[in-house]
Protein backbone atom coordinates (compact mmCIF):
# COMPACT_ATOMS: atom_id res chain seq x y z
CA UNK A 1 0.00 0.00 0.00
CA UNK A 2 1.38 3.48 -0.57
CA UNK A 3 1.82 6.21 1.86
CA UNK A 4 1.18 9.08 1.41
CA UNK A 5 2.04 12.33 3.89
CA UNK A 6 -0.37 15.23 3.90
CA UNK A 7 0.13 18.28 5.97
CA UNK A 8 -3.22 19.75 6.55
CA UNK A 9 -2.96 23.47 7.48
CA UNK A 10 -6.61 24.82 8.50
CA UNK A 11 -5.71 28.33 9.13
CA UNK A 12 -8.40 30.74 10.34
CA UNK A 13 -11.97 31.31 9.84
CA UNK A 14 -13.96 28.87 7.69
CA UNK A 15 -10.99 27.42 6.85
CA UNK A 16 -10.84 24.93 9.99
CA UNK A 17 -14.38 24.03 9.03
CA UNK A 18 -13.94 23.42 5.30
CA UNK A 19 -11.01 21.84 5.74
CA UNK A 20 -12.53 18.99 8.24
CA UNK A 21 -15.17 17.96 5.54
CA UNK A 22 -12.59 17.72 3.16
CA UNK A 23 -10.21 15.44 5.25
CA UNK A 24 -13.32 13.19 6.00
CA UNK A 25 -13.60 12.76 1.85
CA UNK A 26 -9.89 12.52 1.64
CA UNK A 27 -10.03 9.72 4.06
CA UNK A 28 -13.04 7.56 2.39
CA UNK A 29 -10.87 8.35 -0.92
CA UNK A 30 -7.53 6.55 -0.24
CA UNK A 31 -9.43 4.07 1.50
CA UNK A 32 -11.11 3.13 -1.63
CA UNK A 33 -7.90 3.42 -4.33
CA UNK A 34 -5.49 1.76 -1.22
CA UNK A 35 -3.69 4.34 -0.30
CA UNK A 36 -2.42 4.82 3.36
CA UNK A 37 -2.87 8.62 4.57
CA UNK A 38 -0.43 10.15 7.52
CA UNK A 39 -1.96 13.23 8.20
CA UNK A 40 -0.72 16.10 10.09
CA UNK A 41 -2.34 19.16 11.23
CA UNK A 42 -0.83 22.48 11.69
CA UNK A 43 -1.49 26.31 11.92
CA UNK A 44 -1.16 28.65 9.59
CA UNK A 45 -2.52 32.35 9.36
CA UNK A 46 -3.81 34.36 12.01
CA UNK A 47 -4.29 31.39 13.80
CA UNK A 48 -0.51 30.19 14.06
CA UNK A 49 0.49 34.01 14.59
CA UNK A 50 -1.72 33.76 18.10
CA UNK A 51 0.12 31.25 19.09
CA UNK A 52 3.79 31.57 18.09
CA UNK A 53 4.44 35.36 16.51
CA UNK A 54 4.21 34.28 13.07
CA UNK A 55 1.70 33.64 10.52
CA UNK A 56 3.99 30.64 8.82
CA UNK A 57 5.75 29.04 11.49
CA UNK A 58 9.36 27.07 11.06
CA UNK A 59 7.66 24.00 12.38
CA UNK A 60 4.30 23.91 9.69
CA UNK A 61 6.55 25.46 6.82
CA UNK A 62 9.11 22.14 7.77
CA UNK A 63 5.60 19.71 8.15
CA UNK A 64 4.51 20.71 4.53
CA UNK A 65 7.90 20.28 2.77
CA UNK A 66 8.76 17.11 4.62
CA UNK A 67 4.74 16.01 2.98
CA UNK A 68 3.65 14.61 -0.22
CA UNK A 69 0.70 17.34 -0.69
CA UNK A 70 -0.61 20.45 1.31
CA UNK A 71 -4.24 20.95 2.06
CA UNK A 72 -4.98 24.55 2.97
CA UNK A 73 -8.31 26.14 4.43
CA UNK A 74 -7.89 29.57 4.11
CA UNK A 75 -6.36 32.37 6.16
CA UNK A 76 -6.99 36.16 7.40
CA UNK A 77 -9.82 37.81 9.57
CA UNK A 78 -10.75 40.87 10.63
CA UNK A 79 -9.05 40.24 14.27
CA UNK A 80 -5.71 40.38 12.62
CA UNK A 81 -6.47 43.35 9.93
CA UNK A 82 -4.32 45.84 12.23
CA UNK A 83 -1.14 43.84 12.03
CA UNK A 84 2.03 45.02 10.37
CA UNK A 85 2.19 43.85 6.84
CA UNK A 86 5.09 41.66 7.75
CA UNK A 87 3.09 39.41 9.92
CA UNK A 88 -0.54 39.80 8.16
CA UNK A 89 -1.82 36.32 7.56
CA UNK A 90 -1.83 36.48 4.51
CA UNK A 91 1.93 36.64 4.02
CA UNK A 92 1.54 32.77 5.13
CA UNK A 93 0.72 32.22 1.31
CA UNK A 94 3.39 33.88 -0.19
CA UNK A 95 6.02 32.52 1.63
CA UNK A 96 4.32 28.85 1.19
CA UNK A 97 4.63 29.24 -2.55
CA UNK A 98 8.08 30.57 -2.77
CA UNK A 99 9.30 28.12 0.05
CA UNK A 100 7.58 25.35 -2.27
CA UNK A 101 8.65 26.36 -5.67
CA UNK A 102 5.10 26.71 -6.66
CA UNK A 103 4.94 28.94 -9.39
CA UNK A 104 1.86 27.43 -11.26
CA UNK A 105 -1.18 28.04 -10.15
CA UNK A 106 -4.16 25.99 -11.57
CA UNK A 107 -8.02 27.34 -11.60
CA UNK A 108 -10.69 25.57 -13.19
CA UNK A 109 -14.34 26.87 -14.22
CA UNK A 110 -16.63 24.30 -14.02
CA UNK A 111 -20.28 23.90 -13.88
CA UNK A 112 -21.34 21.55 -11.76
CA UNK A 113 -24.90 19.82 -12.38
CA UNK A 114 -27.70 22.38 -12.39
CA UNK A 115 -25.80 24.63 -10.73
CA UNK A 116 -26.05 26.55 -14.27
CA UNK A 117 -28.77 28.44 -12.75
CA UNK A 118 -26.35 30.48 -10.03
CA UNK A 119 -24.27 31.77 -13.41
CA UNK A 120 -25.17 35.39 -14.22
CA UNK A 121 -24.95 34.31 -17.92
CA UNK A 122 -27.96 31.89 -19.77
CA UNK A 123 -27.96 28.60 -19.72
CA UNK A 124 -27.14 28.22 -23.29
CA UNK A 125 -23.60 30.04 -22.75
CA UNK A 126 -22.34 28.18 -19.88
CA UNK A 127 -23.74 24.45 -19.80
CA UNK A 128 -21.10 22.50 -20.29
CA UNK A 129 -18.27 25.01 -19.80
CA UNK A 130 -15.15 23.55 -18.50
CA UNK A 131 -11.94 25.68 -18.14
CA UNK A 132 -8.43 25.41 -16.76
CA UNK A 133 -6.65 28.60 -16.31
CA UNK A 134 -3.02 27.89 -16.03
CA UNK A 135 -1.70 30.98 -14.42
CA UNK A 136 2.19 31.75 -13.63
CA UNK A 137 1.98 32.23 -10.22
CA UNK A 138 5.91 33.64 -9.14
CA UNK A 139 6.93 35.86 -11.75
CA UNK A 140 6.04 38.88 -14.27
CA UNK A 141 4.87 42.22 -13.09
CA UNK A 142 3.79 41.31 -8.93
CA UNK A 143 6.96 40.68 -8.30
CA UNK A 144 9.73 42.18 -11.21
CA UNK A 145 12.31 44.90 -9.93
CA UNK A 146 12.37 48.12 -10.22
CA UNK A 147 9.29 48.79 -8.38
CA UNK A 148 8.40 51.56 -6.19
CA UNK A 149 7.02 54.88 -6.37
CA UNK A 150 9.63 57.80 -6.90
CA UNK A 151 9.61 61.73 -7.57
CA UNK A 152 10.05 62.36 -11.50
CA UNK A 153 9.68 66.03 -12.60
CA UNK A 154 8.34 66.86 -9.30
CA UNK A 155 5.68 64.65 -8.89
CA UNK A 156 5.44 61.35 -7.76
CA UNK A 157 5.40 58.51 -10.29
CA UNK A 158 4.32 54.65 -9.57
CA UNK A 159 6.65 52.36 -11.37
CA UNK A 160 6.40 48.14 -11.82
CA UNK A 161 8.10 46.04 -13.87
CA UNK A 162 6.97 43.43 -16.32
CA UNK A 163 9.60 41.16 -16.27
CA UNK A 164 10.03 37.33 -17.94
CA UNK A 165 13.00 34.97 -18.71
CA UNK A 166 12.84 32.40 -21.45
CA UNK A 167 12.95 29.75 -18.74
CA UNK A 168 9.90 31.25 -16.55
CA UNK A 169 7.97 31.24 -19.45
CA UNK A 170 9.41 27.66 -21.28
CA UNK A 171 8.39 26.03 -17.23
CA UNK A 172 4.92 27.61 -17.43
CA UNK A 173 4.22 26.39 -20.45
CA UNK A 174 5.37 22.91 -20.15
CA UNK A 175 2.76 22.88 -17.08
CA UNK A 176 0.10 24.44 -19.54
CA UNK A 177 0.71 21.27 -22.67
CA UNK A 178 1.07 18.69 -19.99
CA UNK A 179 -2.53 19.89 -18.55
CA UNK A 180 -3.96 20.52 -22.18
CA UNK A 181 -2.86 16.67 -22.87
CA UNK A 182 -4.93 15.25 -19.93
CA UNK A 183 -7.96 17.66 -20.50
CA UNK A 184 -9.20 17.75 -24.28
CA UNK A 185 -5.77 18.38 -26.00
CA UNK A 186 -6.79 22.41 -26.70
CA UNK A 187 -4.18 25.44 -25.35
CA UNK A 188 -4.86 28.99 -25.13
CA UNK A 189 -1.87 31.17 -24.80
CA UNK A 190 -2.84 34.51 -23.31
CA UNK A 191 -0.81 37.61 -23.69
CA UNK A 192 -0.49 41.27 -25.29
CA UNK A 193 2.06 40.59 -27.98
CA UNK A 194 1.15 43.44 -29.44
CA UNK A 195 1.88 45.93 -27.51
CA UNK A 196 4.46 44.37 -24.51
CA UNK A 197 7.45 43.39 -25.95
CA UNK A 198 7.46 40.86 -22.43
CA UNK A 199 4.95 39.45 -23.79
CA UNK A 200 6.10 38.95 -27.66
CA UNK A 201 8.64 36.86 -25.72
CA UNK A 202 6.22 34.81 -24.23
CA UNK A 203 4.20 34.43 -27.61
CA UNK A 204 7.61 33.04 -29.18
CA UNK A 205 8.67 30.52 -26.67
CA UNK A 206 5.29 28.98 -25.76
CA UNK A 207 5.49 28.28 -29.85
CA UNK A 208 8.67 27.28 -29.56
CA UNK A 209 7.69 24.33 -26.26
CA UNK A 210 4.56 23.15 -28.69
CA UNK A 211 6.69 21.43 -30.65
CA UNK A 212 7.06 18.80 -28.29
CA UNK A 213 3.98 18.36 -27.69
CA UNK A 214 2.10 17.87 -31.41
CA UNK A 215 -1.11 16.02 -29.77
CA UNK A 216 -2.04 19.56 -28.30
CA UNK A 217 -3.43 22.68 -30.94
CA UNK A 218 -2.11 25.81 -29.91
CA UNK A 219 -3.56 28.93 -30.32
CA UNK A 220 -2.86 32.43 -29.16
CA UNK A 221 -4.78 35.16 -28.22
CA UNK A 222 -4.57 38.90 -26.48
CA UNK A 223 -5.90 39.54 -23.25
CA UNK A 224 -8.43 42.07 -24.20
CA UNK A 225 -10.06 39.73 -26.52
CA UNK A 226 -9.71 36.65 -24.20
CA UNK A 227 -11.71 38.55 -21.69
CA UNK A 228 -14.34 38.97 -24.45
CA UNK A 229 -14.41 35.57 -25.61
CA UNK A 230 -14.83 34.29 -22.37
CA UNK A 231 -18.11 35.85 -21.84
CA UNK A 232 -19.67 35.56 -25.35
CA UNK A 233 -18.13 32.00 -25.54
CA UNK A 234 -17.08 30.46 -22.93
CA UNK A 235 -17.16 26.96 -24.53
CA UNK A 236 -14.38 27.65 -27.00
CA UNK A 237 -11.85 27.47 -23.97
CA UNK A 238 -10.32 23.95 -22.27
CA UNK A 239 -6.96 24.93 -21.27
CA UNK A 240 -5.26 28.85 -20.76
CA UNK A 241 -1.88 29.68 -20.02
CA UNK A 242 -0.82 32.82 -18.97
CA UNK A 243 1.03 35.40 -17.33
CA UNK A 244 0.85 36.02 -13.51
CA UNK A 245 -1.62 39.49 -13.85
CA UNK A 246 -3.41 38.47 -16.93
CA UNK A 247 -4.32 34.98 -14.89
CA UNK A 248 -5.35 36.44 -11.80
CA UNK A 249 -7.93 38.71 -13.78
CA UNK A 250 -8.96 35.90 -15.79
CA UNK A 251 -9.17 33.01 -13.68
CA UNK A 252 -11.70 35.01 -11.32
CA UNK A 253 -13.65 36.44 -14.74
CA UNK A 254 -13.68 32.37 -15.75
CA UNK A 255 -14.57 31.38 -12.27
CA UNK A 256 -17.39 34.23 -12.09
CA UNK A 257 -18.84 31.86 -14.83
CA UNK A 258 -19.79 29.30 -12.67
CA UNK A 259 -21.42 31.36 -9.79
CA UNK A 260 -20.48 31.30 -6.86
CA UNK A 261 -17.16 31.22 -4.82
CA UNK A 262 -18.14 28.35 -2.12
CA UNK A 263 -17.69 25.55 -5.23
CA UNK A 264 -13.56 27.12 -6.70
CA UNK A 265 -10.83 24.83 -6.00
CA UNK A 266 -7.75 25.18 -6.52
CA UNK A 267 -4.28 23.97 -6.80
CA UNK A 268 -0.55 25.33 -7.22
CA UNK A 269 2.11 23.03 -8.15
CA UNK A 270 5.22 23.30 -9.63
CA UNK A 271 8.16 22.29 -6.87
CA UNK A 272 8.10 18.41 -5.50
CA UNK A 273 5.24 19.29 -3.18
CA UNK A 274 1.89 20.48 -4.46
CA UNK A 275 -0.46 22.86 -2.62
CA UNK A 276 -4.45 22.58 -2.84
CA UNK A 277 -6.76 24.81 -1.54
CA UNK A 278 -10.41 26.54 -2.49
CA UNK A 279 -10.79 29.71 -4.08
CA UNK A 280 -12.82 31.59 -1.40
CA UNK A 281 -11.15 33.39 1.84
CA UNK A 282 -11.84 32.86 5.73
CA UNK A 283 -15.11 34.42 4.94
CA UNK A 284 -15.68 36.05 9.03
CA UNK A 285 -19.14 37.04 8.67
CA UNK A 286 -20.15 33.43 8.34
CA UNK A 287 -17.18 31.85 10.16
CA UNK A 288 -17.96 29.12 13.22
CA UNK A 289 -21.68 28.84 12.25
CA UNK A 290 -21.57 25.64 10.15
CA UNK A 291 -22.78 27.69 6.89
CA UNK A 292 -19.68 27.26 4.64
CA UNK A 293 -19.87 25.50 1.89
CA UNK A 294 -17.34 23.00 2.07
CA UNK A 295 -17.15 21.42 -1.83
CA UNK A 296 -14.72 23.91 -2.72
CA UNK A 297 -12.41 22.53 -0.41
CA UNK A 298 -13.88 18.55 -1.19
CA UNK A 299 -12.89 19.40 -4.87
CA UNK A 300 -9.39 20.54 -4.07
CA UNK A 301 -9.03 17.22 -2.38
CA UNK A 302 -10.01 15.67 -5.75
CA UNK A 303 -6.96 17.83 -7.66
CA UNK A 304 -4.42 16.72 -5.37
CA UNK A 305 -5.65 12.88 -5.67
CA UNK A 306 -5.36 13.76 -9.77
CA UNK A 307 -2.24 16.13 -9.63
CA UNK A 308 0.08 14.74 -7.23
CA UNK A 309 -0.56 11.46 -6.66
CA UNK A 310 -2.00 10.82 -10.22
CA UNK A 311 -5.54 9.11 -9.04
CA UNK A 312 -7.66 10.69 -12.10
CA UNK A 313 -10.31 8.37 -10.88
CA UNK A 314 -10.36 9.24 -7.04
CA UNK A 315 -11.01 12.79 -8.49
CA UNK A 316 -13.54 11.99 -10.65
CA UNK A 317 -15.17 9.99 -7.87
CA UNK A 318 -15.68 13.14 -5.96
CA UNK A 319 -16.98 15.34 -8.65
CA UNK A 320 -19.62 12.24 -9.39
CA UNK A 321 -20.38 12.89 -5.69
CA UNK A 322 -20.44 16.18 -5.49
CA UNK A 323 -22.81 16.36 -8.92
CA UNK A 324 -25.28 14.02 -7.31
CA UNK A 325 -25.52 15.62 -3.82
CA UNK A 326 -26.32 18.91 -5.69
CA UNK A 327 -28.99 17.22 -6.96
CA UNK A 328 -31.13 17.39 -3.53
CA UNK A 329 -28.49 19.50 -1.16
CA UNK A 330 -27.35 22.82 -0.71
CA UNK A 331 -25.70 25.45 1.51
CA UNK A 332 -27.05 29.01 1.97
CA UNK A 333 -24.40 30.09 -0.67
CA UNK A 334 -25.96 27.99 -3.43
CA UNK A 335 -29.35 27.34 -2.28
CA UNK A 336 -32.37 27.49 -4.98
CA UNK A 337 -35.90 26.80 -4.48
CA UNK A 338 -36.79 22.99 -4.20
CA UNK A 339 -33.37 22.19 -2.58
CA UNK A 340 -32.77 21.43 1.03
CA UNK A 341 -30.60 23.82 2.93
CA UNK A 342 -27.84 22.37 4.86
CA UNK A 343 -24.59 23.16 6.75
CA UNK A 344 -21.04 22.23 6.42
CA UNK A 345 -21.27 19.08 8.30
CA UNK A 346 -23.93 17.69 7.02
CA UNK A 347 -22.51 18.50 3.52
CA UNK A 348 -19.46 16.76 3.81
CA UNK A 349 -21.58 13.80 5.32
CA UNK A 350 -23.70 13.93 1.90
CA UNK A 351 -20.75 13.84 -0.38
CA UNK A 352 -19.20 10.70 1.84
CA UNK A 353 -22.71 8.79 1.52
CA UNK A 354 -22.53 9.20 -2.57
CA UNK A 355 -18.64 8.38 -2.76
P1 LIG B 1 -14.06 35.62 1.32
O1 LIG B 1 -13.85 34.69 0.17
O2 LIG B 1 -13.61 35.14 2.63
O3 LIG B 1 -15.63 35.95 1.42
C1 LIG B 1 -16.35 36.66 0.42
C2 LIG B 1 -17.85 36.36 0.56
O4 LIG B 1 -18.12 35.04 0.10
C3 LIG B 1 -18.34 36.42 2.01
O5 LIG B 1 -19.65 36.94 2.02
C4 LIG B 1 -18.37 34.98 2.44
O6 LIG B 1 -19.32 34.68 3.43
C5 LIG B 1 -18.68 34.24 1.14
N1 LIG B 1 -18.02 32.93 1.11
C6 LIG B 1 -16.69 32.69 0.89
N2 LIG B 1 -16.45 31.38 0.94
C7 LIG B 1 -17.62 30.77 1.20
C8 LIG B 1 -18.00 29.40 1.39
N3 LIG B 1 -17.13 28.40 1.33
N4 LIG B 1 -19.30 29.16 1.65
C9 LIG B 1 -20.20 30.13 1.71
N5 LIG B 1 -19.90 31.43 1.54
C10 LIG B 1 -18.63 31.75 1.29
O7 LIG B 1 -13.37 37.00 0.94
P2 LIG B 1 -13.18 38.33 1.83
O8 LIG B 1 -14.40 38.56 2.66
O9 LIG B 1 -12.74 39.36 0.87
O10 LIG B 1 -11.95 38.03 2.79
C11 LIG B 1 -12.07 37.57 4.15
C12 LIG B 1 -10.67 37.26 4.67
O11 LIG B 1 -10.11 36.16 3.91
C13 LIG B 1 -9.70 38.42 4.52
O12 LIG B 1 -8.87 38.44 5.65
C14 LIG B 1 -8.88 38.05 3.28
O13 LIG B 1 -7.61 38.60 3.28
C15 LIG B 1 -8.83 36.55 3.39
N6 LIG B 1 -8.62 35.83 2.11
C16 LIG B 1 -7.85 34.73 2.18
C17 LIG B 1 -7.67 33.96 1.05
C18 LIG B 1 -6.87 32.69 1.17
O14 LIG B 1 -6.61 32.23 2.27
N7 LIG B 1 -6.44 32.10 0.07
C19 LIG B 1 -8.29 34.30 -0.16
C20 LIG B 1 -9.12 35.43 -0.18
C21 LIG B 1 -9.27 36.20 0.97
Amino acid sequence: MTVKKIAVIPGDGIGLEVTKEAVKVLKKVADDHGMQLELEEHPVGGTAYDLTGTPLPDETLQACKNADAVLLGAVGGTKWESLDFSVRPERALLGLRSELGLYANLRPAQIYGDLVDASTLKREVVEGADIMVVRELTGGIYFGEPRGIETRNGERVGVNSLIYSESEIRRIAKIGFEIAQKRSKKLTSVDKANVLETTELWREIVTEVAKDYQDVSLNHMYVDNATMQLIRAPKQFDTIVTTNMFGDILSDGAAMLTGSIGMLPSASIGGQIGLYEPVHGSAPDIAGKDLANPLATILSVGMMLRYSFNLIEADEAIQKAVIAVLDEYRTGDIMSEGKKQVGCIEMGDRVLEHL
